[in-house]
């Protein structure tokens, strides 16, 4: 972080404003909005900016600046044409120990003015370091559709039962809850359409029969395949409101920056052979953390119904009567047929498609050969990796053709994707010679040859 973002309290504080021109005014127009007591020195000012001083919003000190009007202002804000001036500014207020800021130069501030979202009072304060405000900006454009214009309205009717609240739950977490509850639910719409007086009604009602201790639940939710803009919205919500998460190996870091700043993590990552928690001390950790009334993410790569035990986990939480909700997410499958341009059906080439995984039994492969050697089918396999040359050569003795087109796609859907597509026969090979690693996905069919004329997403990894 370059810059550590606050807010200030300004009402009445002495700030300084230099230069009397547009973007002076700006400046000026936002520091009022926030109750400066402002002063402006420049030899010249816009009109509007005279206007302003006409009415008594602000001071305005006809002259050159000067050394000495740094003193005793809480904020100093440099906003001339001139470099020279501006770079005065700049050593005057810091020498004096005071934060200012040079309009569009970093260099010469102490602090940067971020790009403002203004829902009084709540405020949105978002920059990239003084690097690119374009960006900042653009940001902004987003949030300012994002966020009804009621929020602001919003934030005022919660402010207003804040003490009550605080008085009403003695256990912090329970009051969390609470207000979640409220601010995501029918009352808030209720506010934000301006119907106060029955949101209010409503409010009190709930409060009065708001439970003291916070009930805890274990929210089982597929992360996708690894690119985050794969998340469903569902995710993603419950993801900005769990207390603690337990996250896989799978789970990329990026994903993990999602979830709610202060929730807790805990890494049950579950490498192959190297087990880091066993599954019943998983499932025995939820039980026991829902229990302590935390909102429990359980996070899993891809879908958690698809090779993720997710069924198990579950089964553990229903006999401990512990509410429980699964969130489906994209199987790496369908990420991996989607960004390697192999579409898993197809009219002329594949009629059904299966999934699965790489499954050894006293040493040999177990898997149902004859089904899988169908003709007019996609077979998927998850974690088969470490057993490609295996996997190949048993379709191949068990009668597919050896020029069968297989893909092997590693990281799929993310910025590491890498795609090697041959043959049965080349496949293992092939794999060996691009060093492919875990995680990564076997596709054995007719569609891998569609590949090459399809494959569209192209990272800098993929160079295979
Ligand atoms: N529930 C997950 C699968 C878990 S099993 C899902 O629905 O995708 C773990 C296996 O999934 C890995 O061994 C690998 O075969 C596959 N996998 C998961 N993410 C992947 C990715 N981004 N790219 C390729 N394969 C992936």
């Amino acid at each position: 972080m370059d810059y550590f973002p606050i807010f200030l309290d300004l009402r009445g504080a002495p700030c300084l404003v230099v230069g009397g021109g547009e973007v002076a005014l700006r400046k000026v127009r936002l520091l009022l909005a926030a109750g400066a007591r402002l002063t402006v020195v420049a030899p010249d000012v816009v009109p509007e900016l005279a206007a302003l001083v006409e009415e008594g919003a602000c001071a305005h000190l006809c002259q050159p600046f000067a050394d000495a009007l740094v003193s005793g202002q809480r904020l100093v804000v440099a906003a001339t044409n001139l470099r020279e001036v501006n770079h005065t500014v700049s050593e005057a207020a810091q020498t004096a120990g005071i934060p200012v800021n040079v309009v569009d130069d970093p260099a010469l501030s102490t602090y940067i003015t971020p790009a403002i979202i203004d829902r009084s009072p709540l405020v949105i304060a978002v920059s990239t370091g003084g690097g690119v405000p374009v960006l900042a900006r653009l940001v902004r454009a987003r949030l300012e559709s994002l966020i009804p214009a009621g929020f602001g309205r919003l934030a005022r009717f919660a402010a207003r039962f804040r003490d009550v609240v605080k008085a009403r739950f003695a256990d912090v977490e329970a009051r969390r809850m609470f207000w979640e509850s409220v601010l995501e639910g029918p009352l808030a719409e209720d506010v934000m359409a301006g119907n106060e007086q029955r949101a209010e009604t409503a409010f009190l009602e709930r409060l009065a029969s708001a439970s003291d201790r916070p009930e805890g639940a274990v929210y089982l939710v597929g992360a996708g395949p690894g690119n985050p803009d794969l998340l469903t919205f569902r995710a993603l919500r419950l993801m900005q409101q769990s207390d603690v998460v337990l996250y896989d190996r799978l789970v990329a870091p990026e994903l993990l920056e999602l979830v709610r700043r202060d929730a807790e993590r805990i890494d049950v990552g579950k490498a192959r052979a190297k087990h880091t928690l066993p599954q019943e001390d998983i499932n025995a950790l939820m039980v026991r953390l829902a229990q302590e009334g935390k909102r429990v993410l359980r996070l899993k790569g891809g879908d958690p119904f698809t090779f993720g035990r997710g069924g198990e986990e579950i089964e553990t939480l229903a006999a401990h009567r512990i509410p429980f909700e699964v969130v489906p997410g994209i199987t790496s499958a369908s990420g991996a047929a989607a960004y390697a341009g192999i579409p898993l059906t197809h009219r002329d080439h594949a009629q059904s498609v299966v999934f699965v995984t790489g499954h050894r039994k006293d040493g040999v492969l177990d898997l149902d050969w004859p089904a899988l050697t169908r003709p007019g089918q996609t077979v998927v396999v998850y974690m088969g990796l470490a057993m490609a040359a295996e996997l190949c050569e048993a379709f191949v003795t068990h009668g597919k053709p050896a020029t069968t087109p297989a893909a092997v796609v590693e990281w799929a859907t993310t910025e590491r994707q890498r795609t090697v597509t041959g043959t049965l026969a080349t496949l293992p090979g092939l794999i060996a010679r691009h060093g492919v690693a875990s995680p990564a996905l076997i596709i054995v069919g007719e569609v891998v040859g569609l590949a090459e004329k399809l494959a569209w997403y192209r990272p800098a990894a993929d160079d295979a």
